[in-house]
């Protein structure tokens, strides 16, 4: 009967971790996904309490606690900015708990004072779901400390490379796979498994060292993915249901959400793990502004203009994120309507520095969800806008990205923002973005530079606005 209710809590979990999957789709119910994927993590518990072998739950519950009180500040007090690199760290958590478990579950078997020595069979079996738990597991921990260094910035976010270094790697992974086949074969050996613990490791170190800091969220992603197949994989060798559903949801929208980060980034997965794109700082290549003037306007210039335009586009991006400006933003539009104005938001789908990163502050700011356009959406219709509002947005504008084919940018779809009749762009300076490359909009005779930080500059507008 225990084990009856035991599964079925798993069910229960895993439906809740599927539903809380799709609201994650939409903004306005993301916060509500959340939810029930964390009510689904804690039936998931239950259940595991539920297990007649459980002789002792004081491990249990003292983990319980423990990752609360990490968990919960972490979730609270960590900026909005500093998420790819927080999602990183817990990432080398989750694999972590992988990993020991399958090295765990091995020493249970053939080590510790009473070996269980499974028949051949069943081990072969076994071993072979914990030898991908732990390839994938280590691979994954050492892996994500590599980016959530490079992201966190102790360790250098540019690419590091060096001779020989792919012929390294594939001579690492040959020998992981090697030790892996032997355990299978001979699943007793002890010494091939934590040879191959110890290589999987080294290759999570050298698959991230050649990958630049700005390459790295669709690296977190991929790592998410390999983190939800070893969790998987464990639920296999343990024989627990719900890892297995759990792991294999992780490893699928992991793996899926890379390939979108890629796509939007027009970049090919060879590209972003083998290309050494993404140094940080500094002009990459492409064209430069030499003999090019940028106008610069006041706030209260770009007050007049916005307080009469019709048709008014908002361009969310990193910056507006960095100065936490959201919430001013959904003022202006406010006010902006007030005197006539329509206002949409153009969302693309690879500004800020994670996915859905805009959509998240706009929706925190109660922007309607129905203001928010995709790229895809919005783009056809920028001829007619009268203003188009460039918010911390650098790259995702950059009309290199059609017209220059040197732009280490050329072929990434970008907003068509240099198509709109003006436009506003509200930015501290005339530095680079994330790929590092000048911008022609900016100097562009239909654009004017609000300099500032974005909510500062904002905040001006708006009691501009409200003295006309
Ligand atoms: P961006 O190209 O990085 O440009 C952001 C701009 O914001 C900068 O030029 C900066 O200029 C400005 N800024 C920073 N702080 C500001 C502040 N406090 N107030 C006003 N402006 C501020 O950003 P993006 O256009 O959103 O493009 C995103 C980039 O990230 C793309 O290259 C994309 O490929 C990459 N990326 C995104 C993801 C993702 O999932 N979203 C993942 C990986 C990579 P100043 O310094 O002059 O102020």
């Amino acid at each position: 009967m225990q084990e009856i209710l035991s599964q079925v809590t798993y069910l229960a979990a895993s439906v809740l971790f599927m539903l809380g999957l799709r609201s994650l789709t939409r903004p306005d119910e993301a916060r509500r996904g959340m939810q029930l994927a964390a009510l689904g993590m804690l039936l998931a518990i239950i259940g595991t309490m539920l297990h007649r072998e459980i002789l002792t739950y004081t491990w249990i519950v003292t983990g319980l606690i423990v990752g609360t009180v990490v968990g919960y500040p972490l979730g609270k007090f960590v900026p909005m900015t500093a998420m790819p690199q927080r999602i990183a760290f817990s990432h080398m958590f989750g694999a972590l708990a992988a990993t020991l478990v399958g090295i765990g579950e091995f020493y249970h078997m053939y080590q510790g004072d009473h070996p269980t020595n499974p028949s051949a069979a069943d081990a072969r079996f076994k071993m072979a779901a914990l030898g991908f738990e732990v390839l994938f597991g280590a691979l994954t921990v050492s892996g994500s400390f590599m980016a959530f260094g490079k992201l966190q910035e102790f360790i250098t976010g540019r690419p590091v490379t060096f001779k020989g270094q792919n012929f390294l790697n594939a001579l690492l992974f040959l020998v992981a796979v090697g030790c892996f086949g032997w355990l299978v074969y001979e699943p007793s050996n002890v010494l091939a498994f934590y040879v191959m613990v110890a290589i999987a490791f080294a290759i999570g170190f050298m698959l991230v060292l050649p990958i630049g800091g700005a390459d790295m969220p669709v690296v977190v992603s991929l790592l998410n993915s390999y983190a939800g197949l070893a969790a998987s994989a464990t639920g296999f060798a343990i024989g627990n249901n719900v890892l297995i559903i759990a792991g294999a949801l992780d490893g699928a929208s992991g793996f899926i959400l890379s390939i979108v980060m890629s796509k939007a980034m027009n970049r090919s997965f060879g590209n972003v793990l083998f290309g050494a794109f993404g140094s940080a700082g500094g002009a990459v290549s492409g064209k430069t502004s030499e003999g090019l003037t940028a106008r610069s306007v006041t706030a209260e210039d770009a007050a007049v203009q916005l307080a009469f335009a019709q048709k008014v586009v908002i361009v969310p991006g990193y910056g507006m994120a960095v100065s936490q400006a959201q919430h001013q933003v959904r003022e202006l539009a406010e006010l902006i309507e007030k005197k006539g104005g329509e206002v949409r938001y153009a969302i693309h789908p690879v500004a800020g520095r994670m996915p859905g990163h805009m959509n998240v502050l706009l929706a925190e700011a109660n922007v309607p969800y129905d203001r928010m356009y995709d790229m895809d959406e919005i783009n056809e219709s920028f001829a007619e806008v009268d203003v188009a509002v460039v918010i911390g947005a650098n790259d995702v504008v950059n009309p290199a990205a059609k017209t220059d084919p040197a732009s280490p940018i050329y072929g990434m779809p970008i907003l068509r923002v240099n198509e709109a009749r003006q436009i506003i762009v509200l930015k501290r300076s005339m530095n680079a973005g994330f790929a590092g490359i000048e911008n022609e909009l900016f100097y562009d005779d239909k654009t004017s530079m609000l300099f500032g930080d974005a909510k500062g500059s904002i905040t001006k507008v708006i009691s501009e606005i409200k003295q006309l």
